[in-house]
């Protein structure tokens, strides 16, 4: 299922990160494409905030990956720009995160390849006018029931 949404703005950007988070009951693995300046990371934020996380949410390009053990969600947000080779992801101890309840939000992941699961749901997003469009495909039967629960 493939469904194509238009956001304006900053705000609402984040607002529908949150709504993606939600519609995935807080867990799986979500892929985010789009050029630099697209907007994965404001998604992201939307999303974190959206479980509860009251501080900053920085971009992870110099550490790849940042962890955010909220109170009903466990979140980690990898920007794999900087990465040169993904068997560098082995030394980040890669494994660990994708185990468990947890939620892995994950830019630039074609420079993880062969390492990274494969996603519940792939977001794709391109600059249209002054706002974005926005693609979210479901590679699973969660990513479907997420896709289907943000669609009502
Ligand atoms: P990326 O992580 O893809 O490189 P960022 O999330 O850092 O991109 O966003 C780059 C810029 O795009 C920011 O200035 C942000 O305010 C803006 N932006 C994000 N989403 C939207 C949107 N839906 N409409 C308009 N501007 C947006
Ligand atoms: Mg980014």
């Amino acid at each position: 299922m493939t469904e194509q949404w238009f956001i304006e703005g900053e705000e609402a950007m984040q607002r529908f990160g949150a709504e993606i988070g939600a519609a995935l009951l807080w867990h799986g693995v979500v892929y985010l494409d789009g050029n630099l300046g697209a907007g994965k990371t404001t998604l992201c934020r939307g999303l974190v905030r959206g479980a509860g996380h009251a501080g900053a949410v920085k971009s992870p390009t110099f550490t790849l990956v940042e962890p955010y053990e909220l109170e009903g969600a466990s979140i980690f947000h990898f920007d794999l720009y900087r990465l040169n080779d993904p068997e560098e992801l082995e030394f980040l101890g890669i494994r660990d995160y994708f185990e468990g309840h947890s939620l892995c939000l994950i830019e630039w992941p074609e420079k993880g390849k062969g390492l990274l699961p494969s996603p519940d749901l792939k977001i794709t997003i391109a600059a249209e006018g002054t706002g974005r469009k926005l693609s979210v495909e479901s590679y699973s039967a969660h990513g479907l029931a997420a896709c289907q629960r943000l669609h009502n």
